[in-house]
């Protein structure tokens, strides 16, 4: 979630960052038409979280609204309390794989972030597929 001002300067060298994907699902912002991708803050600020480029990382609208203010979840398959991804100290393909068109968590943050998030929606797994046959969705981060 972001209420805090994001100057431009580091809007853009959020987005630059990230490639102008979303670092969570990877949709990328060329086509996000009816809304923008947002900076989130990665641990929210009323988690003390900082408006810094280290906690910052960009973000689809579905992945942020359903991140919110969430630092952590349980892990679907063990219940085990577990911190959501973080794609500043971690790395994408190391936690989540693309298998098809869908988005499956492969360690425990990967997991809890896929469900927390609702990257594997049926919704969101055909507008990935639709994505993947048009070029549009990157097939290695
Ligand atoms: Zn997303």
């Amino acid at each position: 979630m972001s209420s805090a001002h994001i100057s431009l300067a580091l809007r853009r060298l959020v987005e630059e960052r990230a490639a102008f994907r979303c670092e969570y699902c990877l949709l990328p912002a060329s086509v996000a038409f009816l809304r923008p991708h947002e900076a989130d803050h990665i641990v929210a600020e009323k988690h003390g979280g900082a408006t810094e480029a280290k906690n910052l990382a960009l973000a689809c609208w579905r992945c942020n609204r359903h991140k919110g203010t969430d630092l952590a979840s349980l892990d679907p398959a063990t219940s085990d309390l577990t911190r959501l991804f973080n794609p500043r100290t971690q790395v994408w393909h190391v936690h989540v794989r693309l298998e098809g068109a869908q988005l499956v968590g492969i360690t425990a943050e990967g997991r809890t972030t896929v469900r927390l998030l609702r990257l594997d929606t049926p919704e969101r797994t055909i507008e990935r597929q639709r994505l993947i046959s048009l070029g549009h969705y990157p097939q290695t981060p």
